[in-house]
């Protein structure tokens, strides 16, 4: 579940969507929670599917550390890529949290090489620190400092608001 103060926009017929905070939103936020609505697909759920159901799970789905795709059944499905995230998971990403202040406005994204991504992905986010093509082998590289982010925003958690409370486990 996305956090509430968030909405859906498109961004062009490039890109598609993307999703905005209608407010600003702390660093420590929790921006997505895992909740009991989003659908996961382990591989023999994925393989009982036709081909055009598994290209749609391809596109609007991550995976998790157990190999499952997750289906976020709200917007988190159209969260974008950004070479400078503001948003990342945590816990197996059972939520993700604001690693700095997301201003009233701005996209949320997260880092795709974090989450499994299964395809290079030929990257356009427009940051001055764009990889350019992005894979998991960058995961190496940049997980010390999404660790630091992480790390920072995480000592915040109990001081900011927190809407999606209720949908985060011990
Ligand atoms: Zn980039």
């Amino acid at each position: 579940m996305l956090h509430p103060a968030t909405e859906l926009r498109k961004i062009n017929d490039q890109v598609g969507y993307g999703i905005f905070a209608t407010q600003s939103i702390p660093q420590g936020t929790i921006t997505w929670a895992l909740d009991p609505l989003d659908q996961i697909f382990d591989l023999t759920k994925t393989e009982q599917l036709d081909h055009q159901c598994r290209e749609l799970l391809t596109k609007y789905t991550w995976v998790n550390t157990h190999g499952q795709r997750i289906l976020c059944w709200d917007f988190g499905r159209f969260m974008n890529h950004n070479c400078e995230a503001n948003s990342y998971g945590l816990g197996n990403c059972q939520f993700e949290i604001a690693i700095r202040h997301i201003a009233a406005g701005e996209e949320l994204t997260s880092d795709y090489a974090t989450i499994n991504l299964e395809e290079p992905l030929v990257c356009q986010c427009g940051s001055s620190r764009c990889r350019g093509i992005i894979t998991l082998e960058h995961l190496e590289d940049i997980a010390p400092n999404c660790d630091a982010l992480i790390r920072s925003a995480f000592t915040r958690i109990h001081e900011v608001q927190q809407p999606l409370w209720h949908w985060i486990e011990s």
